[in-house]
């Protein structure tokens, strides 16, 4: 057996009182090293990552030869408790309905803020601010392809997204919000000179074994990457790199847009999955005159984006719904 792992939590006083305490993992090698974080679930909805940190906690019990880890698998437990974004979301209410209480957007916390962001000053004070970098993990639609969103900086975030060996990463120039915090917590480590990367593992709301092993090949190879973890790195062929708004990555960014109304009804295919110029990537069936139209993969790539769905897919059922308007994106496919 390697280093044991203890169990602490950090402590945040909410404005009506009430205390929450947020658990989490430390492991020291006792040798010198990076201090890798991890943590997931800052979104109430998105707990593919909660298992990702429970089965590598396992593994650096037995492998973490250097440095140390700290693990936060539940970084929004009120989140969590209410089984939506944000503590302050009811039924279908999209995440930028309360962006105060998305967490994603109040790194590093604050202590006399919201209850979110005291809960993440919280986390910050007792994890962030002792680490040198950073895998955060949450999930979107399972219409937009498992992704790594970081930085295209030429250095470390760079190295953390080929070792990511997630098929799509998507570069991000700027937080979200603009520059300065509060902030996401990849920025926040980002703009200091300390790595970061965010994993997208579609979809929310399950937890899937197959998003696990994506999210658990992430952080083992990030582990190996930094000297933490003995052994060769577990990469992919190639990867599919893109920055949003960009002129070229646009070139090879290929749209299906349904033709008409109708029902659609998905070939056997996910999203990340490759597809050849001319595959059969579905078919409609019109509800006004029972007509069959199928749909064709435009180019040889990588499905970024694939099924029926509308706005607000990720919180409402309605648009998740395989009834089809005229023009809808049904698929996108990015050439490597
Ligand atoms: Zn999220």
């Amino acid at each position: 057996m390697g280093p044991e792992a203890t169990l602490h939590h950090t402590s945040a006083t909410l404005r009506n009182g009430s205390i929450v305490r947020t658990p989490f993992w430390h492991i020291d090698s006792g040798q010198p090293g990076e201090a890798l974080m991890l943590i997931a679930a800052q979104h109430g909805n998105e707990v593919q990552g909660c298992e990702v940190i429970r089965q590598f906690k396992d593994l650096c019990e037995v492998d973490l030869r250097a440095g140390s880890v700290w693990l936060v698998p539940f970084a929004n437990v009120p989140a969590v408790q209410h089984r939506r974004s944000h503590i302050s979301l009811g039924p279908e209410q999209p995440y930028s309905q309360d962006e105060g209480h998305n967490m994603n957007r109040t790194w590093p916390g604050d202590p006399m803020g919201n209850d979110t962001e005291r809960v993440a000053s919280s986390i910050h004070e007792a994890v962030a601010r002792n680490c040198t970098r950073c895998l955060d993990l949450h999930s979107w639609s399972r219409f937009t392809a498992t992704a790594t969103l970081t930085r295209r900086d030429g250095g470390v975030a760079q190295q953390m997204a080929a070792a990511s060996a997630i098929r799509f990463v998507q570069w991000r120039t700027h937080p979200a919000n603009g520059h300065g915090t509060p902030c996401t917590i990849g920025a926040l480590f980002n703009d200091s000179g300390r790595g970061a990367i965010t994993i997208e593992l579609a979809p929310q709301w399950v937890i899937r074994q197959k998003e696990v092993s994506l999210g658990m090949r992430v952080a083992t190879n990030l582990a190996k990457l930094f000297g933490m973890m003995d052994g060769e790195m577990e990469l992919i062929d190639e990867q599919v790199c893109t920055e949003r708004h960009d002129k070229e990555d646009e070139e090879r960014t290929h749209e299906v847009k349904s033709p008409c109304r109708g029902l659609f009804v998905e070939a056997d295919l996910e999203t990340s999955d490759r597809v050849e110029e001319g595959q059969y990537l579905g078919h409609l069936i019109r509800d006004d005159v029972l007509e069959t139209v199928e749909l064709t993969a435009p180019a040889t790539g990588y499905l970024w984006v694939y099924g029926s769905h509308r706005a607000n897919c990720d919180v409402a059922l309605p648009p998740q719904h395989p009834y089809t308007d005229t023009g809808d994106l049904l698929a996108t496919v990015i050439e490597p």
